[in-house]
């Protein structure tokens, strides 16, 4: 058996190994002293006497509450505009689009347009007009 004195190097193994979860018993192995030399030691510098086991993390962390924002709710990304039809998109050149041809543009240039005959008093067609002002009402 060791001596009865404390040195701080032991005192820190006793407070190491305790956190980590060892027993007194190991402990005193560890150090060459008693079981209750470790005890009472432990005592004296208020490292707890009982310790959770180290693999069991100190306090889990508390689910979050997923606060129901808009994002959040909306699982399905927002659906893009919807696109004339190809059918109905004819894909005209700028350079080609006649005075009635609808001009609502698609792709990522040089753009080409829809140039289906525009509605009365609009610079689109009927189906080019929804997607534009939906569009717009959105924002
Ligand atoms: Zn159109």
């Amino acid at each position: 058996m060791g001596s009865l004195t404390w040195t701080p190097d032991q005192d820190d193994v006793l407070r190491n190994l305790r956190a980590e979860g060892c027993s007194y018993g190991v402990i005193a192995i560890d150090l060459d002293k008693s079981r209750n030399a470790c005890i009472s030691r432990a005592k004296r510098l208020g490292v707890p006497l009982t310790v959770r086991a180290p693999t069991e993390p100190r306090r889990l962390p508390r689910p979050r509450k997923v606060k129901m924002q808009p994002q959040n709710i909306n699982i399905a990304p927002d659906p893009l505009p919807e696109l004339p039809a190809s059918s109905t998109f004819l894909g005209i050149p700028l350079l080609e689009l006649k005075a009635n041809d609808c001009r609502f543009p698609r792709g990522e240039g040089p753009f080409l347009f829809c140039g289906q005959p525009k509605a009365e008093g609009s610079f689109y067609c009927g189906s080019c007009q929804r997607i534009v002002y939906r569009g717009f009402s959105e924002r």
